[in-house]
């Protein structure tokens, strides 16, 4: 009942609540309007103000309004801590430093909200994205994927995420999905548990 009153995104955010800590190096993938990357910077600030966000977006403007979302809401040590790329997600790997390994990669996947709703996830690029998220994932550490079906290419992308999942080791990997089952064109949330 608490998860069913929540957006898909909100739920998203519980559950890497449970495996991000203090002082993390996390990915968000798709920075869109920022709230992932907020809630991200949240989760790995701490005290001393260590802990690190990669944010990578193919759009400009999305990484504008994710530093304007940042810059009211935190103060500008915590705002440091964030290094925003305007790049393909298939490239995460390029922007960390060598040898670095991370706790989360999220994606969000689809359209910019409030932006153009041509510009899209392309399934080609988001599978390369998760190969690398794969490798450069701590044990223990969790690849997050909201996956919107509601408009083109929505589901085709949910599809060639289902096929990779489905080839990930059990003995690996914990994968599960999350969807509102009463509501048409909900969400999928798409779960992948490097295990430790
Ligand atoms: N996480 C965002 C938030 O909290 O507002 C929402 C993300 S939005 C649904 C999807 C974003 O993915 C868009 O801003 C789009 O530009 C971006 N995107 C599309 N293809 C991409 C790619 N290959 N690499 C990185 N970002 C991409």
């Amino acid at each position: 009942f608490i998860l069913g009153k929540k957006k898909a995104t909100e739920v998203a955010h519980l559950v890497w609540k449970r495996v991000v800590q203090k002082g993390d190096t996390v990915i968000d993938a798709t920075c869109g309007n920022g709230h992932d990357t907020l809630a991200m910077l949240k989760m790995v600030a701490d005290e001393s103000c260590k802990g690190s966000v990669y944010g990578m977006d193919i759009q400009e403007v999305a990484l504008q309004k994710t530093s304007s979302l940042l810059e009211e809401s935190v103060s500008l040590n915590e705002k440091e801590l964030v290094k925003l790329f305007s790049k393909c997600h298939s490239k995460m790997h390029e922007v960390l430093p060598r040898d670095t390994c991370v706790r989360l990669v999220a994606f969000n996947l689809g359209y910019l909200p409030g932006g153009d709703k041509t510009i899209i996830t392309e399934s080609g690029t988001t599978l390369k994205a998760l190969e690398v998220a794969k490798d450069i994932l701590l044990p223990g550490g969790l690849i997050s994927l909201v996956v919107y079906v509601g408009h083109p290419g929505g589901w085709e992308e949910l599809q060639i995420v289902q096929q990779f999942v489905s080839k990930l080791s059990v003995k690996k990997w914990i994968c599960c999905e999350y969807q509102s089952s009463n509501r048409s064109w909900s969400p999928v949330l798409v779960f992948l548990f490097k295990r430790c």
